[in-house]
């Protein structure tokens, strides 16, 4: 029976394969498939009915041994049943790799990947994923399309929240560390297998427009979009996911020069592609394949493993292969992968899930420890004007407006099994309100107001059949806007929670505006009109239009989704037990039409001493509202002595940078140096700035650390469009240290040939 056989499993102990025994076994198997059966392996199918996606369960298709991955089911049940249909029914007993998107924690939800980078933190970052990794293997993931690396520099783009920000260093950093936590030091019976995405260039969609073209200059490309990608590749990345849109008129999961030459020739890359959803389909809509047996060819001989969900292959390469035009050996090269991720993964030893230890793994107080030092780490302060905070603990009466406050769903951000699908177990998610509650008892007054609705639904409310709420009447705004006043003028004080709903970000979420949506500005307007001070809590994934706040309310957190346990760590930062250390992974629009906004340009922006010929507006200044790299602290830090241990050296030699920092203040904080370079000349237009170098560190009152960096060719090289080369190349470079983008500590450094 299942369940025995199951039970029989569970009990075998998986022991780690090294790298050659995974490929001989594979070799093995592949000598007895058949050619469908290969291209089975190479079908990845959705484990659940979904509108649009799967009419019906994969179960017949897993049996006759056309199906090598699932993704989307979350069942342990069910997913040990589908699994026993590939281990016992099928011929040649091919367990199923499952995937999902276990973007920021599986059960317990960390803080969303655009708020991790604002911890500046890599480490707690690996933690965050390693824990991540614990908890969906034990739930019967063993592939995760994480991380999400495409460089964003527009915040109308939706998906930036999903992915470290605007900066290929801080990205690099960001990106491999999630690799190490998903994967651990080798794939193993313990690891899920990390899959980087969207490759690549998906984050320059025109326009901000989720899944529009992306057209991207090669230096630009190689210098800025890529840089994260080649870090997580190099960290030892499983996977690759393909992008949807067209880079430079090529769909990127159609793109042979990005899927073969880049990243198989260049970067020796040997573990597979997977195409994003439906992408192989999509080829079609793209004006790039004729039909589906096209599309299957252009995917394949570009590059891409595995379809997903389109089911492009599995119906169209049996009939390639049969025409020779591709052949069985190119086949072999692409299950290869595959197959050895599934030997290396334990699989064929254990493919099951135990169901009796999942509860345990998936509340973990060790994770849900983790989960609020890292949200509370990851907060960015953006004003706190007269020392509005820290609040006292002993207030009398505390105001809190807007209905995010209270929202349990929308304090994790995107992509929760929960807010998904359901799933094993359940999370329960502190929100602000309810940490406030908890500290202050009863003297709360709550005004939520009407919460924000999208214009159209979002992709998710699509397939959950979720309802778009009708707009407030202005009656009711008239009423919650008065209740809010009188809630804010019988305070001490006015917490407002603002921002977003989850499903205001993340995929198909781009927006036109960046505006607090809703009745939300009205809200904040009519308490801060009360005269008491008002503290902005933002809950949000991107950077909004808030320059009326910033002129007009003392103090602003950026707390972002920050998790399930995020309402207390938002407490933590409000009331002085954390001091707050997150800084801007993404420079701060004043705007939306300021957008795309980024540091590192070319152009020096607005020079005092040249008012014309010079890039900016007339209507309103380029500069961001807060530059990337910039956040606030209860502490105050000074950077002094920027040293060079060499100002000349040639192209292959290192210079250490030192740099002293102080607190200068009475209460111990954290402080995020930052190292910027510019090459004052090259053979192609160099950005204004580019971070090389940055470390978190935690200083007592009074206290200075030494801090060392170095420069040398990883750092100094740049990809030239005209030698078509990496190379450091001979020039002056300018080098600063400081706490953001604007730095202003310098030193020179001569590069000799
Ligand atoms: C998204 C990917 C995701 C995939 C599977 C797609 O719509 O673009 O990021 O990994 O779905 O869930």
């Amino acid at each position: 029976c299942l369940l025995s056989a199951i039970s029989g499993v569970v009990a075998a102990q998986t022991t780690p394969l090294t790298n050659q025994e995974a490929h001989r076994r594979a070799e093995a198997l592949l000598k007895q498939m058949t050619m469908e059966e290969k291209v089975g392996q190479l079908n990845q199918a959705a484990g659940i009915v979904i509108p649009g996606l799967a009419t019906e369960k994969p179960d017949a298709a897993i049996a006759k041994g056309q199906v090598g991955s699932v993704l989307w089911q979350f069942d342990v049940k069910e997913l040990n049943r589908m699994q026993h249909v590939a281990v016992e029914k099928s011929r040649l007993h091919i367990p199923l790799l499952v995937g999902f998107d276990v973007i920021h924690g599986y059960r317990t939800i960390f803080p969303v990947p655009l708020a991790m980078a604002s911890s500046w933190d890599p480490a707690v970052e690996e933690a965050a994923q390693h824990q991540a990794a614990k908890d969906s293997r034990a739930a019967g993931i063993q592939w995760t399309f994480t991380p999400m690396v495409d460089i964003a520099r527009d915040a109308r783009w939706g998906r930036i929240v999903e992915g470290a920000g605007e900066d290929p260093y801080l990205g690099s950093a960001m990106a491999a560390a999630q690799v190490r936590g998903f994967q651990g030091d080798s794939i193993g019976p313990d690891s899920v297998l990390a899959c980087v995405k969207h490759f690549a260039g998906y984050g320059a969609a025109e326009g901000g427009r989720d899944y529009d073209s992306s057209n991207i200059p090669e230096s630009l490309f190689r210098n800025v979009y890529l840089v994260p990608f080649h870090a997580a590749e190099k960290a030892g990345a499983a996977s690759f996911m393909s992008a949807y849109m067209d880079l430079n008129d090529v769909p990127a999961t159609g793109n042979r020069w990005l899927l073969h030459d880049v990243l198989r020739q260049e970067w020796g890359f040997k573990g597979f592609v997977v195409s994003d959803a439906i992408a192989v389909g999509n080829l079609q809509t793209h004006g790039y394949a004729r039909d589906p047996e096209d599309a299957a060819y252009k995917a394949f001989t570009a590059g891409v493993n595995m379809d997903m969900a389109s089911l492009t292959y599995i119906h169209n390469l049996p009939k390639l292969v049969a025409s020779g035009k591709v052949t069985e050996a190119e086949l072999d090269t692409a299950v290869m992968p595959i197959l050895e991720a599934k030997y290396r993964l334990g699989l064929f030893d254990n493919p099951y899930v135990d169901e009796s230890k999942v509860d345990a793994q998936l509340s973990s107080p060790e994770g849900l420890a983790l989960e609020r030092k890292l949200a509370a780490r990851s907060m960015v302060l953006l004003k706190n004007d007269n020392h509005t905070l820290p609040l006292s603990k002993n207030l009398k009466k505390v105001a809190v407006i807007g209905s995010l406050a209270d929202s349990t769903k929308d304090i994790e951000g995107g992509w929760t099994v929960e807010g998904l699908f359901g799933g094993p177990g359940k999370s329960h998610p502190v929100t602000v309100l309810a940490a406030l509650k908890d500290r202050l008892g009863a003297n709360i007054n709550y005004v939520p107001g009407v919460a924000p609705a999208r214009e159209y639904p979002s992709m998710f409310d699509a397939m959950t059949g979720a309802k778009k709420l009708p707009p407030p009447t202005d009656a009711e705004v008239t009423d919650w806007i008065a209740r809010a006043k009188a809630a804010a003028a019988d305070s001490d004080v006015v917490v407002a929670v603002l921002g977003e709903l989850a499903s205001m970000s993340g995929e198909a979420a781009s927006r036109a505006t960046l505006d607090l949506p809703g009745m939300q500005q009205q809200m904040l307007e009519a308490v801060a009109a009360t005269g008491k001070p008002v503290v902005l809590v933002l809950e949000n994934g991107r950077p909004l239009d808030i320059r009326w706040a910033a002129d007009h309310v003392p103090a602003i957190l950026e707390a972002w989704y920050p998790g399930t346990e995020g309402g207390d760590a938002v407490a933590d930062v409000l009331f002085g037990d954390v001091n707050p250390g997150g800084k801007l992974p993404v420079s701060w629009p004043r705007t939306a039409g300021q957008e795309p906004l980024y540091y590192n340009h070319n152009l020096t922006h607005e020079p005092e001493d040249r008012p014309s010929f010079t890039s900016r507006y007339w209507d309103l200044t380029t500069r961001p509202l807060y530059p990337f790299g910039y956040g606030l602290s209860y502490s105050t830090f000074k950077f002094a002595n920027l040293r060079l241990s060499k100002d000349r050296i040639n192209a292959e030699q290192t210079t250490e940078v030192e740099v002293d920092v102080t607190n200068t203040s009475t209460v111990a904080g954290d402080s995020v140096a930052q190292i910027y370079i510019h090459q004052q000349a090259g053979s192609a237009s160099r950005p204004v700035r580019e971070l090389k170098g940055f470390r978190r560190i935690t200083l007592r009152p009074g206290e200075t650390q030494t801090l060392k960096f170095s420069l040398g060719k990883e750092e100094l090289q740049f990809w030239s469009p005209q030698t078509k080369l990496w190379d450091v190349e001979p020039g002056t470079f300018d080098v600063w240290a400081g706490e953001d983008s604007t730095a202003s500590l310098h030193a020179e450094l001569i590069v000799t040939k």
